[in-house]
């Protein structure tokens, strides 16, 4: 079949939800908006995409996503600027992040045309639900998965991708504790920690949650190997200033490779701050840390932007950092990542995509 791209055929709900909505005090992930994007790949072809009002899918116990976890996702926000319209955040390198996954879990290409008029179609649709409100965002989340229902061990010949959308309120975290983790990997080289594949998050959460019963926020990954260098902080990539210099490991393929990540390196450096994309090994920061030179830390990603860390928790001691009102460069790429984000700063990149 075709894909008629200039309007997608949409069921519409008879009466929207939204007024269960108080956009002062938005629960997370808890209240979707009301309509998805689904559309099926089947006979080696998508197939027509449809707009449906928000509601469960119905699935065979057999479908193979749930038993081999051929299943991978994405995750952007829409902000709403001053003139109410709708804005998206580079989201081309969601979509190209997507089928980066999807390739490294034998499944099809997504046609971009699908991923980006489906979004904005969708969008537009529940453009009542993107709060204007500063801070909060309409999380987006895209994913595809496996629907063959049949239980052999082989790459499914049909899938599903969806788009649905939740409203998020303001990220007001505190600063994190953090610890570095001696023992659990969350990938290795060869392996699919580049992808964004559902099961790399179900494989993180027991270490998370022994880390948390220790009373830290989240744990630092470290390499496969030896568990001698950083890889990421939990589901955020993660960066250091050390003596001035913004430094932050290398993608590869161990790694994800955060959109954020890339925003707030390319922000820095056009700040004029030194930028280093290299290994950092857990005894360099240690050493730093001694020397008074570890002067920030945080996390990037989707979710927080910049979660800044207080504490860095390394074989038996704590590590406190500089306070968070001291930390010049994040702080200030932060500021200005947000800026740009919602349009009130010049979008010298043209990562700001209007609907
Ligand atoms: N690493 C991991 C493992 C993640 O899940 C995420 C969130 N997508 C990130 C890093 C940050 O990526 P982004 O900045 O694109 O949200």
């Amino acid at each position: 079949m075709s894909v008629d791209m200039l309007t997608i055929p949409a069921k519409c709900v008879t009466e929207s939800r939204i007024s269960e909505l108080d956009f002062n005090n938005i629960e997370f992930g808890k209240i979707f908006a009301d309509h998805m994007l689904v559309v099926d790949y089947k006979d080696g072809e998508w197939q027509q995409p449809e707009i449906l009002p928000y509601g469960n899918l119905a699935l065979s116990p057999a479908t193979s996503a749930i038993h081999y976890g051929q299943s991978v996702f994405e995750g952007m926000k829409a902000y709403k600027d001053a003139n109410g319209d709708i804005l998206l955040f580079r989201p081309l390198e969601n979509y190209k992040r997507l089928n980066i996954s999807a390739e490294r879990m034998c499944m099809p290409e997504l046609p971009e045309d699908i991923f980006m008029q489906g979004l904005e179609q969708l969008l537009r649709m529940d453009a009542a639900w993107v709060p204007p409100t500063d801070g909060c965002a309409l999380y987006i989340r895209p994913f595809m998965f496996a629907t063959d229902d049949f239980i052999g061990v082989r790459p499914s010949s049909s899938y599903k991708f969806v788009i649905f959308t939740c409203p998020v309120g303001a990220y007001y975290g505190q600063p994190l504790k953090v610890a570095i983790e001696p023992k659990y990997v969350r990938s290795a080289e060869g392996g699919a920690g580049y992808a964004k594949a559902a099961g790399n998050y179900g494989a993180a959460l027991l270490p998370a949650r022994k880390m948390q019963e220790k009373g830290y926020h989240q744990l630092i990954w470290t390499d496969a190997k030896e568990h001698k260098f950083i890889e990421e902080s939990g589901t955020m990539n993660v960066m250091f200033v050390i003596d001035g210099k913004l430094i932050t490991p290398p993608v590869s393929t161990t790694i994800l490779k955060g959109i954020t990540r890339d925003s707030v390196l390319t922000l820095a450096r056009d700040l004029g701050y030194t930028v280093e994309e290299r290994k950092v090994s857990v005894d360099e920061l240690v050493e730093a840390h001694k020397a008074g030179k570890l002067q920030e830390a945080f996390g990037t990603g989707t979710a927080a932007t910049v979660a800044q860390i207080a504490t860095i928790h390394y074989n038996g001691a704590d590590m406190d950092l500089p306070a968070v009102e001291t930390r010049e460069i994040s702080n200030r790429v932060a500021a200005e990542l947000e800026k740009v984000k919602t349009g009130r700063a010049a979008d010298t990149h043209n990562w700001v995509y209007r609907i």
